[in-house]
This record gives structure tokens, sequence and C-alpha cells, in this order.
């Protein structure tokens, strides 16, 4: 079990429920380190409670009220893309859990793998923009990069009965996110609002998104490729709507493991805090009989045709991902603020993809730049199809 951590997105979905993990274990697990973007509110509460050594704002313009909100609290306050490199790296954390989203994530998961901390890691764009560099990274200074993310810590966890290297295959599963049982018109149509709409699990706003496109399990694809260092050609992704398996490994002769459990990240959560140990939670039961049934289909490319553009990206491999990523922050941002319909994100990624060059072996400079390149570019293609 770790005992001293930090929180990168601390007021976030995760972030909130990492916390709660934490009240369950007082005087084994502290927490040193707090950011948030810009939630002054949420964030001042959890530095009266935790205590932190080290906080961090996104937002430099708050520094005003963040000094207010945290009257009487002595520590280190830092704000910036900067600050929160630094909070990553200085806050004497054995695990940084990284529970950002979006490609701001990258720097301080490096910064605190540099620093010699392990990362537990939620914030899947870190791989799937720089998964070659991040991984290289934790093997060199010999740092742990475990998995939130309710599939890969399944995986994590199957992994247990066996090495990767007799694994025929890896089967992610998914819920199939809001959309499954609509229309390729319907989706093209659909605003935020319906977007929003998650049969089972209750995220963040642009996780939803991701995973009513599919989007998101396409990231999770490059995700599991980066985590195991397994082939894209051994990773299947099959829709079960019930969310209870909650991803599946097959060994070479033939034999399946899967893990189950209620969806809720509580779970996962607590599984990387206590890691190796396994303690008990005050999550339900998960009941198999109430539950009947657990049913499997294949997912439609032609309807989501985000998933194969993410398959596309992988395998071209270098700075693809990372143009990937890029243009689907930005398409995602312009359907949550009602600029363009659903069926419209994956049109712009398929445009900016198009147009995009490819950079084999980037670092981190270079990942800058091509980031940058492609949001401006679906920045353009987004005004193109308002
Ligand atoms: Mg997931």
């Amino acid at each position: 079990m770790f005992e001293n951590i930090s929180v990168l997105g601390s007021t976030g979905s995760i972030g909130r429920q990492t916390l709660d993990v934490v009240r369950r274990f007082p005087g084994r697990l502290k927490v040193v380190g707090l950011s948030a973007g810009r939630n002054i509110e949420l964030l001042a509460k959890q530095v009266i409670e935790f205590q932190p050594e080290y906080v961090h704002i996104g937002a430099a313009e708050l520094h005003a009220e963040v000094r207010h909100a945290l009257e009487g609290w002595e520590g280190t306050l830092l704000f910036g893309d900067e600050g929160l490199e630094r909070l990553a790296a200085e806050a004497p954390a054995e695990l940084v859990l990284v529970a950002t989203v979006g490609f701001t994530g990258l720097a301080p998961t490096l910064a605190a793998i540099a620093a010699g901390r392990h990362i537990a890691l939620a914030n899947k764009e870190v791989l799937v923009c720089a998964g070659e560099l991040v991984m290289a990274e934790a093997r060199r200074r010999e740092r742990l990069v475990l998995p939130i993310d309710s599939e890969h810590n399944a995986l994590f966890q199957c992994l247990a009965c066996g090495p990767v290297s007799s694994l025929r295959r890896i089967i992610l599963t998914c819920s199939g996110g809001s959309f499954r049982n609509k229309s390729r018109e319907q989706i093209d149509a659909a605003g935020a609002e319906e977007t929003l709409r998650h049969p089972t699990w209750s995220m963040g706003s642009k996780i939803t998104v991701d995973s009513a496109t599919l989007m998101n399990k396409g990231f999770e694809v490059i995700e599991a490729h980066h985590l195991f260092g397994i082939g894209a050609d051994r990773i299947e992704v099959v829709i079960h709507p019930q969310s209870t398996i909650h991803s599946m490994v097959e060994y070479v002769d033939g034999s399946m493991i899967a893990q189950l459990g209620v969806t809720d990240m509580r779970l996962p959560i607590q599984n990387i805090l206590t890691y190796p140990e396994r303690l008990e939670t005050d999550l339900r039961p998960l009941s198999l009989s109430a539950l009947g049934r657990l049913d499997f289909e294949e997912p439609d490319l032609e309807k989501f045709p985000c998933l194969g553009m993410a398959y596309e990206a992988m395998k071209a491999g270098g700075s693809l991902p990372c143009v990937l990523n890029a243009a689907n922050e930005v398409a995602v941002e312009a359907h949550l603020s009602g600029r363009i319909t659903c069926g419209k994100i994956s049109r712009v990624i398929r445009s900016v993809l198009d147009m995009a060059n490819h950079s084999p072996v980037p670092d981190l400079a270079t990942l800058r730049i091509v980031d940058a390149e492609a949001r401006s570019a679906a920045r353009i293609v987004v005004r193109e199809l308002e």
C-alpha cells in the first residue's frame, strides 16, 4: 500500500472518488499534494480536510481568490502549467495519481517519473499522445505506471494469472455509450445533451462524449498497447452493455480470465492505492442473479468511425496518435459548447488526420508542436462544419 499520494485533478470525478477512498484509510494514506483547474471552492474544502503540503491551481488569474480561500493553510501554493509540473515533482509522494484530462497531463506525468515517483494513471490521453516516451522513462527509472481506468485495471488484475508473453489476446469491454441503440443518422444529428446521457458510468463530460463516439475505447486500445506491450492485432473490443466484466485476457492455452465488479470507479482506484494489498470496500456486492445475463456484441465501425481511426493512428504510431487526440479534444469541446453535432466530431478528426505530417519518434518538445498544429487545424475544420 502506498502511504503518501498527490492527486492531480482533485476536483474532477476521479479526483473526488480518490479522496473518498483516502477517507477510508485514515492514518494509512496521506495526501501531500492537491491540484485543481479552477474549482477553488471545492479545492479549499479539500485542502482544509487533507492538509497537503503542496497545492496547485491551474488558473493563475485566480491567485488572489485562492490565497484568500486558503487563509490559515501553510504550504507551497503553485499556479499554471509550470506549477503543476513542480507539484508533481516536488510534493513528497510515492504515488502521483494523474486524473487531469487531455494532453495537459503529459508534462506533469513525465516530471513526476523523472523525480522518482510512481504513477497511477487515470488520464488516458497521456499514453495516447506519448505512450512510448512515458513507458520508456518509467522503465529507465524503474517506476510503475499503474492503471486506474477500469478496463486496464481489470487487465492488470487478470495478468496476475500468467505472464504477458503467454497472452493470446486482450479483450476490452465497452458499454457501447449513449448511442449504442441509435442509428447513424440519430448520432449525426445529436446535440451535447443527448451525448451526455451515459447508460452505466457516471463520469466527467469529456470522457462521456468520448464514450458515446467510442473514441474512448479507441484511446483505451492504444493505452493497453503501451501499458502491457501488446500489438494492435491482439487487442479486441467487444460491446458489453452491462459493464460488469471490466475486461478480459486470453492465454495461449485457451483460458480466458475476466475481472467483474460493480460499475464504481472507487474499486479500481482503491485497487491501485492499496496495491499490492486487497482491502475491504464499502461498495455493494455484485449480484449475478439480479443481473441475470451478460451480453456481448461486435462494435459497429460504420456507426462509430472514431474506433477505426484510433486503430489506424496506433498502427501508424509516431506522432499520429497525438494528432488524433488533439483533433478529438478540439472537436469534443466544440460539441460540448453546442457548435457541432456529435456526428461531426469524427469528421473533424478524419480531416485533421488526413492533413497531418508524421514524425516517427517524437520527444516532448516535438509533441507540443504536433499538438498545437493539430489543434489549429481542427479549429479551422470546426469553423467550416459549424
Ligand atoms: Mg475505461
